[in-house]
C-alpha cells in the first residue's frame, strides 16, 4: 500500500503551525487509539497518525520530509530505519491525560539503522555539464576496526544477557483502570541487544563503531542541475548491532557561468555583432562548451536573432538526451566614431532616405491604400 502524505494523514496544510499539528495529532490519536476505537483497522490508523506526527513535529525531520518526501533521510525507509514504537514517544502524555495512567514503552529493535547524512556539493558550470568525480571528506560512524563491530575485547567477552536470555525484551504487567496490561519492553540490562559485554573494546567503548573522517568518491553524471539531489545508498553512518548503514544525500549547487546560461540541457549565449556584420553578413566564431565553432550570420540579420547549434548543448549522462546551444546576436551600436566612419555613416543615411520611410507607410496604411 502506498504511504499517505503525512499532512494528509493529520488533515493539516503544508504550512500548518506546530500548534495546529499537535492539536490534529491529539484529536486523531484519541480517536484511533486501539484501546478505545473499535474500527477493525484502528491500530494501523493510529500508527499512521503517530508516524506522521513523529516526523512533522520535529523541525529537522519535517524539513527533510518537505524536501524529499517519504524517500528522505531519516524517514525510516528500509531496514529498521523508522524509530517507531507504537506506544512511546509522543503518545505517553496523551495516555496519561485521558487514562490517568502511564504505559511503559513498547519494543524497539535491538539493531538500529545508521543515520542518513546530508552534504552540499558546489560544482562549476562545466563540472555539472560534463559530469565529475569529486572526493569529499565525511565525518561518519564506521565499524570499529579493532573489534570489527563486536564492541568487546574478544569474542569470549560477549555473553547472553541473563535478564532477557538473549531476547532483548522483557514482558511487564501493569494494573490499570482498564485492567491488566501486558507490554513488552526493552530489556534494561542489555538495552535490547540480548548480549552483555564483560570487557568492552577500548577503541569504541563497546559501541562497535567509531567516528571517522572518511574520504568518499562521488560520481556526478553529466547534465546535473542546480538544486538536484543524489542519494548514495549505504554511505551514511554505519548501523548498530548489525543494523544497515544509513544513506548519504548530496545536494548539488551549480555556480553560474560568466557567459553561458543554462536551461535544462540547452545553453544560451549572447554574442555581440557590429552593424556591418548584421547588414552584410559574416562568419563569426562563437564559444561552446565543446570548443569554438564558426557561425554564419546572413546579411540583414536583426538584433536578437537566435541561431541554433545542434548538439552543442549538454549531454544528459543518464538519459542520453543531448541539448543544443542557442546563440543570440546583439547588435552593438558604435558610440565613438572616427571621422572616416562618421563620413561613411552619413553617406549611408542618405541612401536610407531614398527608401520609403516607416512614417510614410503608416500614413498609407490608415488611408487604406497600401
Ligand atoms: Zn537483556
Ligand atoms: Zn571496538
Amino acid at each position: 500500500m502506498a504511504k499517505r502524505d503525512y499532512y494528509e494523514v493529520l488533515g493539516v496544510s503544508k504550512t500548518a503551525s506546530d500548534e495546529e499539528i499537535k492539536k490534529a495529532y491529539r484529536t486523531l490519536a484519541k480517536k484511533y487509539h486501539p484501546d478505545v476505537c473499535k474500527e477493525p483497522n484502528a491500530e494501523e490508523k493510529f500508527k499512521e497518525v503517530q508516524e506522521a506526527y513523529d516526523v512533522l513535529s520535529d523541525p529537522q525531520k519535517r524539513e527533510q520530509y518537505n524536501q524529499f518526501g517519504h524517500e528522505g533521510p531519516n524517514m525510516g525507509n528500509g531496514f529498521g530505519g523508522f524509530d517507531f514504537n507504537g506506544f512511546g514517544g509522543g503518545f505517553e502524555d496523551i495516555f496519561s491525560s485521558f487514562f490517568g495512567g502511564r504505559r511503559s514503552q513498547s519494543s524497539t529493535t535491538s539493531s538500529a539503522r545508521g543515520r542518513d547524512l546530508k552534504i552540499n556539493l558546489t560544482l562549476t558550470f562545466e563540472e555539472a555539464a560534463f559530469g565529475v568525480e569529486k572526493e569529499v571528506t565525511i565525518n561518519r560512524y564506521e565499524t570499529c576496526p579493532k573489534c570489527s563491530g563486536l564492541g568487546a575485547e574478544s569474542k569470549s567477552d560477549v555473553e547472553v544477557c541473563p535478564k532477557c536470555h538473549g531476547r532483548g525484551r522483557i514482558v511487564v504487567e501493569q494494573a490499570t483502570i482498564l485492567g491488566r496490561i501486558q507490554t513488552e519492553t526493552v530489556c534494561p540490562t542489555c538495552g535490547g541487544k540480548g548480549k552483555v559485554i564483560k570487557n568492552k573494546c577500548p577503541n569504541c567503548g563497546g559501541e562497535g563503531r567509531v567516528k571517522n573522517a572518511s574520504k568518499v568518491k562521488i560520481k556526478i553524471p553529466s547534465g546535473c542541475q542546480d538544486g538536484q539531489g543524489f542519494r548514495m545508498s549505504g554511505y551514511g553512518d554505519c548501523g548498530m548491532n548489525g543494523g544497515a548503514s544509513g544513506d548519504l544525500y548530496i545536494n548539488v549547487t551549480v555556480k553560474p557561468h560568466e557567459f553561458f546560461e543554462r536551461d535544462g540541457l540547452n545553453i544560451y549565449i549572447e554574442v555581440p555583432i557590429t552593424f556591418s556584420q548584421a547588414a552584410l553578413g559574416d562568419s563569426i566564431v562563437v564559444p561552446t562548451i565543446h570548443g569554438d565553432v564558426s557561425l554564419k550570420i546572413p546579411s540583414g540579420t536583426q538584433s536578437g536573432t537566435k541561431f541554433k547549434l545542434n548538439g552543442k548543448g549538454i549531454l544528459d549522462g543518464r538519459t542520453g538526451n543531448q541539448g543544443s546551444e542557442f546563440v543570440i546576436v546583439k547588435l552593438i551600436t558604435p558610440t565613438k566614431l572616427t571621422s572616416e566612419q562618421k563620413e561613411l555613416f552619413t553617406k549611408l543615411s542618405k541612401t536610407n532616405e531614398k527608401n520609403e520611410s516607416v512614417f510614410d507607410r503608416i500614413k498609407k496604411f490608415f488611408k487604406g491604400d497600401k
